[in-house]
């Protein structure tokens, strides 16, 4: 759950994640696939955070877009993103979240974002290297004019100024964003939700997707990055072992049992979360030995809780959601 976040988009990278996988149609342009994998990405991730705002005392608004700059992509690759998604005058609107606030307010995929309250959004220069830190500084200026719920954004489409209002919807305090590695990645920071191209195309539908970004999701609303530091855990190789791989392999159960509460309080079917876990303990069982815990404790607290939701549901009830925010302890579930 440890994110170097490495959001450096490399459509090479990308091109060999999507050439990759069998759920790409062959010889698919890699931009339009960053696009579709994107639009999943923000989808299930909008209606998780939505959703489940209740749950989290940590909150910003979420209008269901994901934007992108050309200050993120290679020297190199710029003049191809450029014309392929019109970005010319500032950051772009990358993905749209079907029927999230930004959409019904009527923005569309490649309006460029000039700014927001009135205020310019900030700028990389033409010739930076490929990096993350002016979409950072791009990302939490559009965070702070949605503060309040609501921003008026000045656009470009196609070169036609125009200004669209987006009330966004309260949600978790979560930002939802795309590797463009072809590895099987999905990783919380106690901020970012992370997952890979290769991740995203790993799953057969949305509610595997969704049981995939929900368990980081969770690790999130849990603050287990904030928890597991305050516990003094070792994140050295040794702190596979004893103490600190008792205190991950905890932390791994905690996300594991809110995520199936947060997949059906958004709609999405919670087994799911169970048939990915036993596809990825099929592939990946060794990948994770030490901080995870074994596969078999972790399906049974799986499926415990989904016992839970189905039984209240059968009453015409919710489930209470287990939201563990005490100190870590490292005993076993
Ligand atoms: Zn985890």
């Amino acid at each position: 759950m440890r994110a170097g976040l490495r959001m450096k988009l490399t459509l090479c990278a990308l091109a060999l994640s999507i050439g990759q996988t069998a759920a790409a149609p062959a010889g698919a342009n890699p931009l339009e696939a960053l696009r579709t994998l994107d639009t999943r990405l923000i989808a299930v991730g909008t209606r998780l955070a939505t959703a489940n705002v209740s749950l989290c005392d940590q909150r910003q608004h979420q209008p269901g877009m994901s934007i992108h700059d050309l200050s993120q992509y290679e020297r190199g690759e710029r003049p191809a993103v450029a014309a392929a998604f019109g970005l010319a005058d500032g950051p772009g609107v990358l993905a749209l979240a079907p029927s999230g606030s930004a959409e019904r307010a009527g923005l569309l995929p490649d309006d460029n974002i000039i700014a927001a309250d009135g205020t310019a959004l900030p700028r990389a220069p033409a010739d930076s290297d490929a990096g993350y830190a002016p979409m950072e500084r791009i990302v939490t200026a559009l965070e702070a004019a949605f503060a309040d719920g609501v921003a008026t954004l000045d656009i470009r489409r196609r070169g036609q100024p125009m200004t669209i209002r987006v009330a966004a919807e309260p949600g978790c305090a979560s930002r939802f964003a795309l590797s463009p590695s072809e590895r099987l990645i999905a990783r919380a920071d106690g901020r970012y939700v992370l997952l890979s191209a290769g991740m995203i195309a790993f799953m057969r539908d949305d509610d595997e997707l969704a049981a995939s970004v929900a368990h980081e999701l969770a690790h999130n609303i849990l603050r287990h990055r904030a928890r597991l530091n305050e516990a003094g855990v070792d994140r050295g190789f040794l702190g596979r072992l004893g103490r600190s791989g008792r205190l991950f392999r905890q932390t791994e159960l905690e996300a594991d049992r809110l995520a199936v509460h947060l997949m059906a309080r958004a709609g999405y079917d919670p087994e799911a979360a169970v048939r990915l876990a036993i596809r990825q303990s099929r592939g990946d069982a060794r990948l994770f030995a030490g901080t995870h815990p074994d596969w078999p404790a972790r399906l049974a607290a799986m499926r415990e809780e989904i016992a839970a939701i189905l039984a209240a549901r059968a009453r015409g009830e919710t489930a209470e959601a287990p939201l563990p925010r005490g100190s870590l302890t490292g005993t076993r579930d």
